[in-house]
């Protein structure tokens, strides 16, 4: 997600003198940061004055499906105007990825939240082609080539610092082995947009030309899992409530190419492409990522067979195996001591 306050800054920065502007930038440090260069790229992201970057509850996340809870509350989500193709304004390369601006009117409700949320935009994340893989999130630590980001947020204006403000769905991309993939159609257009906004800050306006479900087709949208997190761009803001898909769109790799081809960080006279715009994975600590009704939760089956009584079947299940290896860790960390104690 991309803090346009940042953007608005960055360009009032562009027209003032340099000199004023260099001290402007070195005063408020969160202005500046990038993926491409060491001096600014995600690891000084929490070095960055003002920002959330080195909280406790951060994104990306590697999601385990073992290790995922099992929620009945995780239902079928409502979508409104995903199927409108007017709604997708205009595409633009904002200098870290590229954006497409949403219309009014597109919703999204169910799923678990809490209220209706309203789409604002979405944008990628990718690697180097389709070879070099560039998802934010991992699922059972596997990186996919590209991730999406459809950006929701609360519909009734909530606080800045309301811990579910902003609700994004979060889509894998992986390659395909066949020609010709069941999305493709959409994401060729897409796609094939990117040579015209090879420059940062330049933007087209899309014709109506595909939809939101044109690019989520074939996707199961009641298998995923949902988890408490951030922005994962500063100020990293942790007011996101997080949703990864379980199936990722299937693109061929022209398609999967052509955005590092085409787009760069900043003009294409750098030669500075703009590839592995993604964040690195951050620490789950004590949170827990939850599994939707039709999620696959791979432990569950195995501790089902395992257990002898009956009260542990259905959704306890994962809770309990978790509680057993806890405990059996416990046990070995007041046993230690004591073993070395006696050997000594
Ligand atoms: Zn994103």
């Amino acid at each position: 997600y991309q803090l346009k306050r940042m953007d608005s800054i960055a360009f009032t920065c562009n027209l003032l003198l340099s000199l004023f502007c260099l001290s402007f930038v070195g005063a408020t440090e969160s202005v500046k940061w990038c993926y491409e260069h060491p001096k600014c790229g995600p690891s000084t992201w929490n070095k960055l004055g003002t920002n959330m970057c080195n909280g406790t509850r951060q994104s990306p996340i590697d999601i385990i499906q073992k290790n995922t809870a099992r929620n009945s509350s995780l239902n079928e989500f409502s979508f409104k105007g995903y199927d409108n193709a007017a709604k997708l304004i205009e595409t633009e390369n904002n200098g870290h990825t590229v954006e497409v601006k949403l219309d009014k009117g597109v919703q999204l409700s169910g799923g678990g939240l809490s209220t209706t949320y309203t789409a604002l935009q979405f944008h990628l994340h990718w690697g180097n082609g389709s070879m070099q893989p560039g998802s934010e999130h991992k699922l059972n630590g596997k990186q996919y080539p590209m991730e999406l980001h459809i950006v929701h947020i609360k519909e009734n204006e909530a606080s800045v610092y309301d811990s579910e403000r902003i609700a994004v769905l979060g889509f894998f991309i992986d390659v395909s082995s066949k020609l010709e993939a069941k999305s493709d159609a959409a994401w060729s257009k897409f796609s094939n947009l990117l040579q015209n906004i090879s420059s940062k800050d330049s933007k087209i306006h899309l014709n109506d030309s595909f939809s939101l479900n044109d690019l989520i087709s074939g996707v199961n949208l009641t298998k995923y899992y949902r988890y408490l997190g951030s922005l994962t761009t500063p100020g990293c803001n942790e007011t996101v409530v997080w949703t990864i898909f379980e199936d990722p769109i299937v693109l061929n790799s022209t398609i999967i190419n052509l955005f590092s081809t085409n787009l760069y960080f900043n003009t294409t006279s750098d030669h500075n492409k703009m590839i592995n715009n993604f964040r690195p994975e951050q620490q789950l600590n004590s949170r827990e990522v939850m599994a939707s009704m039709e999620a696959t939760v791979p432990m569950e089956t195995t501790v089902s067979m395992e257990t002898t009584s009956p009260s542990t079947l259905g959704t306890t299940a994962s809770g309990t195996r978790i509680g057993q290896e806890k405990t059996t860790l416990t046990a070995l960390t007041v046993l230690a001591p004591i073993l070395i104690y006696f050997t000594l």
